[in-house]
């Protein structure tokens, strides 16, 4: 087995592992019972996931660093559906047209 991933957060470990089995990778869970009771945060018992087929570990390892950019990625931008603009993230309309953000996840 090959450890793939390694977190403090049992969600974030739960919301990786599930994603791997979606793409139809074999996982297993490790220090998962019990985690959320230590007292005092290790690195070596927090949860953590290993592929069981070697052959899956480079694939898991690209889904998790999308993954993780993804959700941390806070600064992106996004593209006007009006005028094809990008626009900061920190504004909530487009510069250019005046298009609200929020009608692009309508
Ligand atoms: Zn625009």
């Amino acid at each position: 087995m090959l450890e793939v991933f390694r977190h403090w957060d049992t969600a974030t470990v739960g919301l990786v592992n599930s994603l791997l089995e979606e793409a139809g990778v074999q996982t297993v869970l490790r220090n998962w019972e019990g985690s959320n009771i230590v007292e005092v945060p290790i690195p070596v018992i927090y949860p953590n996931i290993c592929v069981l087929n070697g052959e899956d570990y480079a694939r898991a390892k690209e889904m998790i660093e999308a993954f993780m950019d993804g959700s941390t990625a806070e600064g992106q931008e996004w593209v006007c559906t009006e005028c094809g603009e990008s626009v900061g993230h920190q504004l909530r309309e487009c510069w250019n047209c005046g298009k609200e953000r929020g009608m692009l996840n309508d």
